[in-house]
């Protein structure tokens, strides 16, 4: 009777596991990564012309988090491959998530709780990353490297000016090739060590946020409880990534960061996903002081489009966000940020780009202006960052 039961419960337990590896990734990524769309948008043949002849570069996107196979179109979430090309999307800054706090918010947070050990374990990650953040960043850069090598040249990892140059020269032959830059959302993926920036460097890594949702041993976020600025580490760190051209992010970072990066920084930085506090007021969107001190330093921002950076979904908020930025900020500084994947809901997913396109023509953006906002000022400032 025991014995049966015993393996009654045991079966149970297999199941439970079986489907809990198979399902609950797919199941939490449906839920949180949501296209919403605004009523149907038609896009005229002028937006699409114009469209078509642009270098579309986005600054963010957390694909890597959600164990999708970046080389299929999935029916859910923002970016792949497949909706790079629909989107006439040229290159792509993939971010890798190392940490969340249990209820983040844009408020409050510490590191004491963590969510992102549950997915790794659902999705069979490396034992290494149960311990080492670093390790879960490898092991995402790990996943872009497997797609770019299946890709068949279609889509190419960008690690320097080299690389960079080649894409380009190529995408001009075949605008079916899509560039990636990896990228990292929070140096808590450091494990609190200086040489832990070489590390990450020598697995293509070229573009580090400082924080994420907490305080960690680098810097004071805009979400934590310190509201402080850069640590001792934090310094060492920044002189590091500007010795090997790794390009430094400030999404995210409190106002404190923010400006003592600015006030060391030899090299220009990126907010790679924001919004601009004129037109949608938070605590994660930038002031016109902030945006001014970016453009002194030569610097981008990358405007998001989720409802917490443009405050109404849709591709007129976002515009106007860039509108904004760019009165302020001057049009050499300004670009996409979308935050595809990153636990968002988005008007559009990536193929459908073409409709900040259309708005940003409402707003009477000349071609030109158009052509840097929606990647020439990414590609220019890479073009200068890079090894
Ligand atoms: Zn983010």
């Amino acid at each position: 009777m025991w014995r049966r039961l015993l393996a009654g419960v045991a079966i149970l337990l297999c199941v439970a596991i079986v489907t809990a590896f198979a399902i609950v990734p797919g199941m939490v990524d449906r839920r949180m990564n949501m296209v919403v769309s605004a009523p149907h948008v038609v896009i005229t043949d002028a937006a699409r012309a114009l469209h078509r002849t642009l270098l579309v570069a986005d600054m963010h996107a957390d694909e890597l988090l959600w164990g999708r196979d970046l080389l299929v179109r999935a029916d859910h979430g923002h970016v792949d491959l497949p909706r790079m090309s629909d989107g006439n999307v040229a290159l792509q800054v993939f971010s890798v998530v190392t940490k969340t706090p249990r209820n983040m918010n844009y408020d409050h947070n510490t590191g004491e709780t963590d969510n992102i050990t549950l997915l790794a374990m659902v999705q069979r990650w490396p034992l290494s990353s149960l311990r080492s953040l670093r390790a879960r960043a490898i092991h995402q850069a790990d996943r872009l490297h497997d797609a770019v090598t299946r890709s068949g040249g279609r889509l190419v990892l960008v690690t320097d000016r080299v690389s960079l140059t080649a894409f380009l020269a190529a995408r001009k032959a075949a605008p079916g090739m899509h560039a990636a830059l990896l990228a990292i959302e929070g140096l808590h993926a450091l494990d609190g060590k200086l040489e832990s920036v070489d590390t990450l460097h020598a697995h293509g890594f070229r573009m580090l946020g400082l924080t994420h949702f907490f305080d960690n041993e680098v810097a004071a976020s805009a979400h934590g409880v310190t509201h402080g600025g850069l640590t001792a580490l934090g310094r060492q760190v920044i002189q590091r990534m500007e010795s090997l051209h790794i390009v430094v992010d400030l999404a995210h970072a409190s106002p404190q960061t923010v400006s003592e990066v600015l006030a060391m920084a030899t090299r220009p930085v990126v907010v790679s996903h924001t919004g601009v506090a004129a037109t949608c007021p938070g605590p994660r969107n930038l002031t016109d002081d902030q945006l001014r001190a970016i453009a002194m330093n030569g610097g981008v921002v990358g405007i998001g489009y989720w409802d917490a950076a443009v405050c109404t979904l849709g591709a007129a908020s976002i515009a106007k966000a860039i509108r904004h930025a760019v009165n302020v900020a001057g049009i050499d500084h300004v670009g996409l940020g979308s935050d595809f994947d990153g636990a968002t809901s988005t008007p559009f997913a990536t193929d459908g780009l073409a409709e900040i396109t259309q708005a940003l023509m409402a707003l009477n953006f000349s071609p030109d202006e158009i052509a840097k906002v929606m990647g020439g000022n990414v590609f220019r400032l890479l073009g200068a960052a890079l090894p």
